[in-house]
This record gives structure tokens, C-alpha cells and sequence, in this order.
């Protein structure tokens, strides 16, 4: 007889996991330094920049983390780090200094192939956005829209 403990699909945890121990520590201290430098820039229209400063800090509380145990790479903020990229492209406008602007698409540039790397080919069930791998152990997807993680079976 199957119960619904058989039927349990393979998270993908340890497939996130793989990929995350990727990160290049030093490639995201000068990633959120970057930010913090783009932040300052004064005529940034105050809605993108509030947004800004919140998946910065979010990004930059997980950098710190980071740095001090130098292993806690299980949990990456995928979803806060994809919104801290769709920020970097609503600021780059209002960067009047050529040489941040280069380091903010260059750093930019990297992270998305980064994070790019935890995207699926499955679609979220309620926006139909492509769905990330989940940064938690109990789910196997994440959508980066809705701010909603998934199981396989909720898929169709
Ligand atoms: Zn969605």
C-alpha cells in the first residue's frame, strides 16, 4: 500500500547545495560594496531606492554571515539577490559615474550568472515565472516573483 511518504519526491536541496558552494566570497563582498557606493547617488527617485536599501541590507546581513563562518553557504538569498539584480538595472540610469556604473553591470553581470544557475524549467503555478531551486531544505522550488517556495508535487 503507498502512502504519501512514498510518493515524496527527492528534494532538491543537494543539488541547491552544489551550486552554492560555488559562491566567490570575495566576488560578493565587492558585489554589495558596489551597491553600497550606487546607493549614495543622490538623485535615485526615493521609491527604487528604499527597495534598494532593503534587499541590500537583506543581501549584506547574509554576506556578513558569510564572512564570519565562512561555511553557512546552505541558505543563499537567492530570491533577495535577483531583486537586488532587477534594482542594480532601475538604478544604472541615475549613475552619473562611467567607472561605478561599469563595476555595478560587471558585478551585476556575474551574480546573474550565478544565480542563473539555480533557475529551473519549471513554472511557478501561479504567475507562470520560470521557478528557482529552493534555498530550503523542506522545498524543492522557489519563485522569485511571488516570494513563494514550492513542492514538486504542487507542480503540475
Ligand atoms: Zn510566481
Amino acid at each position: 500500500m503507498k502512502n504519501e511518504f512514498d510518493e515524496k519526491p527527492t528534494k532538491n536541496y543537494e543539488k541547491f547545495k552544489a551550486i552554492a558552494l560555488e559562491l566567490d566570497i570575495v566576488a560578493l563582498v565587492n558585489f554589495t560594496s558596489v551597491i553600497a557606493r550606487a546607493l549614495l547617488t543622490e538623485n535615485i527617485p526615493k521609491e527604487i531606492k528604499e527597495m534598494m536599501e532593503y534587499h541590500y541590507n537583506e543581501v549584506d546581513d547574509f554576506k556578513k554571515d558569510l564572512v564570519v563562518s565562512l561555511s553557512t553557504k546552505e541558505d543563499i538569498p537567492i530570491v533577495s539577490i535577483n531583486w537586488l539584480l532587477e534594482d542594480v538595472q532601475k538604478v544604472l540610469p541615475y549613475v552619473g559615474d562611467a567607472l561605478l556604473q561599469k563595476e555595478l553591470i560587471e558585478s551585476a553581470e556575474l551574480f546573474r550568472n550565478y544565480i542563473n544557475r539555480f533557475l529551473t524549467e519549471k513554472k511557478c503555478p501561479r504567475c507562470k515565472t520560470l521557478l528557482f531551486l529552493s534555498d530550503l531544505p523542506q522545498y524543492d522550488y522557489v519563485c522569485s516573483e511571488c516570494d513563494e517556495n514550492f513542492d514538486n508535487f504542487e507542480l503540475k
